[in-house]
């Protein structure tokens, strides 16, 4: 009964809603930047196509095991906006280990082989209780009433002094928008009514989104048994199908995991079989005790219609990433074309969406809304 009444008030407070911002999309970008805006008087609202916030950033949590990055993991020092970021919200690291030696397979005529590795003096760094956390601690700074879940913007219309925006269940309008959706992904999936220009049309359905197309691949276990045949878990193979893999233990180093990446073209196949094809790449350097995991995961992000989008061409990595164009406003001042992929440095990273969201920020609060 609860439920139905939170539904229908959901659903009656929707329509015909009118704010001051709408952000699209309530991924790292969107979420810091209702974050900003929190001390200003300024309404806005987070329309979000997914159940989850997070976008890009999901972690795979299970009762007292170590938590899986399905999506964004890494970070360095260079990361600055970032890491001032998670300080501010006192959220931890921890370096991800690498260990003193790799198992390296260079071509499938020979068998692999134990390298060493040099000194890392470049570490990466993981974020504590997962990458989710920082989704979490942000969306709790953000009031509920501003983030709508499950609702799939389709269409942005100009009416001149207003846009209107189209979902699914309703019609919401305000007096700018701010997409925060990969770039190809708003232009292949949103009509605007007038069109965009030709110039940001072409711009957007030929910028990458970065890791659209990639696997994760993780699998827990009780006992780091690599560890025991003094292996780091630190795979680098050009055979594959794994190309990468690391040890993805949780901080405290309690509970037991190996992540890594899945070659991208196996997106078409069953889960049984990328299963078992990681299985049997892990066991050729591990041996059977591969095969008393406690859970294999897997997240096939070019399967999510809510990151990846074909492209018109072909399309390199990180391609238009960071473009000045996307530092322009559209429809008359009333749009912005934001996201991880449109910041001038470090598009695509998570350090993208932070800085994306900062310099929205600055822009808007510097314009009467
Ligand atoms: C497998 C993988 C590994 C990665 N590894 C790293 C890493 O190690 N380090 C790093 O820095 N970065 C990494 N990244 C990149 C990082 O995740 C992104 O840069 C960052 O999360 C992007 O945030 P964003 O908010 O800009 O975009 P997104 O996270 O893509 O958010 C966009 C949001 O828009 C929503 N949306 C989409 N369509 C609609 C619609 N029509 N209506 C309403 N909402 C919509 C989506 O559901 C999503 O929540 C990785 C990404 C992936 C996928």
């Amino acid at each position: 009964m609860i439920l139905i009444h939170q539904y229908l008030y959901r659903n009656i407070r929707m329509k015909n809603q009118q704010t001051d911002i709408i952000i699209l999309g309530g991924g790292l970008t969107g979420l810091t930047l209702s974050y900003l805006l929190k001390n200003r008087d300024v309404d806005h609202l987070i329309i979000e196509a997914r159940n989850r916030l997070g976008g890009r950033i999901l972690t795979d949590y299970k009762d007292n095991q170590a938590p899986i990055e399905k999506g964004a993991t890494w970070l360095g020092k260079k990361h600055s906006s970032l890491m001032g970021l998670l300080k501010e919200l006192n959220i931890n690291t921890f370096e991800q280990e690498l260990g003193n030696t790799a198992i390296y397979e260079p071509i499938s005529t020979s068998p692999h082989q134990v390298v060493q590795l040099p000194p890392n003096n470049d570490p990466s760094f993981r974020i504590k209780g997962g990458t989710y956390s920082i989704i979490k601690v942000l969306s709790g700074h953000v009031e509920p009433h501003r983030i709508i879940l499950n609702q799939v913007a389709t269409k942005i219309e100009d009416h001149d002094d207003i846009l209107t925006i189209t979902t699914q269940d309703t019609i919401l309008s305000a007096k700018m928008v701010i997409s925060t959706l990969p770039p190809n992904l708003l232009l292949s999936s949103i009509e605007f009514y007038p069109s965009l220009p030709d110039s940001i049309n072409t711009l957007t359905r030929n910028t990458h989104t970065w890791m659209g197309e990639s696997i994760k691949v993780g699998l827990r276990f009780t006992e780091p048994f690599w560890r025991k045949k003094d292996l780091s878990g630190t795979i680098f193979s050009n055979v594959g199908p794994i190309p990468e893999m690391y040890d993805h233990s949780d901080s405290e180093d309690s509970s037991y995991a190996l992540k890594g990446f899945l070659n991208g073209s196996y997106f078409s196949i069953s889960r049984e079989k990328r299963k078992s094809m990681v299985l049997d790449q892990l066991s050729k350097y591990f041996g059977e005790e591969v095969y008393q995991y406690n859970s294999y995961e897997e997240m096939v992000w070019r399967n999510e219609r809510y990151t990846y989008s074909d492209y018109d061409a072909h399309i390199l990595p990180h391609q238009n990433n960071g473009h000045p164009m996307f530092q322009e406003w559209f429809l008359n001042g009333k749009l912005i074309i934001g996201g991880s992929e449109t910041a001038s440095e470090y598009p695509g990273y998570m350090e993208g969406a932070v800085r994306s969201a900062i310099s929205i920020y600055d822009r808007i609060t510097n314009t009467s809304i």
